[in-house]
């Protein structure tokens, strides 16, 4: 990492281990970490820059900025649930909550990826999309796939940079009828016509269907 990265990371050092801080002093388990999911979002609102999805996965959010005209993008991930352990010691930021404690570090992998978020959004020194993905309930396993039975990736279509390959949110019904959902699902630029392929068996058939206003 090139020092110039270094220093200007450095220099947010303070406000970092504040939020580090503040997390550590207030953990919260799987899937219930409201408070926490609610002091992520107020940071990346507060850096500015970030379109930003909540409760995917009940308390997981998907951040994305993207600059410049590429159509690459990259995610950065971590999580932020905590342990049900008491935290034996005096640190001055220990644990608040009798019987949880962040021992894992999910209070510094969210810290790094705030700090990412504030230095990409400083900075905008990348071309193409970053997506952020806070994501609950990592110790359970259960944070992961709420997150995507939930509309992860229904989330990322709603986020700017997704262009092509956007995915229609459809829903099973009975044979030769199409259901989607009932809410918008294009940021912008809808399209007046869409494609379905429909995969049955080795056969697939494309069918052009023009959308009412
Ligand atoms: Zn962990």
């Amino acid at each position: 990492m090139s020092t110039a990265v270094l220093e200007k990371i450095k220099s947010g050092k303070d406000t970092l281990t504040s939020w580090m801080n503040h997390m550590h002093k207030t953990p919260e388990l799987a899937l219930k970490e409201t408070g926490t999911a609610k002091f992520i979002a107020e940071r990346l609102r507060e850096i500015g820059g970030w379109e930003i999805v909540e409760g995917v996965g009940k308390t997981g959010i998907v951040a994305s900025m993207k600059v410049g005209d590429s159509e690459k993008s990259i995610g950065l991930r971590a999580d932020f649930d905590a342990l049900p352990i008491e935290e034996d010691n005096n640190l001055p930021y220990k644990s608040t909550v009798p019987g949880n404690a962040h021992l894992c570090g999910h209070d510094g992998h969210t810290t790094m990826l705030l700090g990412a978020a504030k230095y990409l959004a400083e900075t905008k020194n990348f071309n193409g999309t970053v997506r952020l993905f806070f994501q609950p309930g990592e110790e359970t396993m259960e944070g992961a796939p709420a997150m995507i039975a939930d509309g992860l990736f229904e989330a990322l279509c709603r986020l700017p940079g997704h262009g092509r390959g956007t995915r229609l949110p459809l829903l099973k019904g009975p044979l030769g009828t199409l259901g989607t959902l009932h809410q918008p699902f294009f940021r912008s630029g809808c399209p007046d016509s869409i494609a379905i392929k429909a995969y049955h068996a080795m056969q697939v058939s494309c069918t052009q269907v023009h959308l009412m206003p």
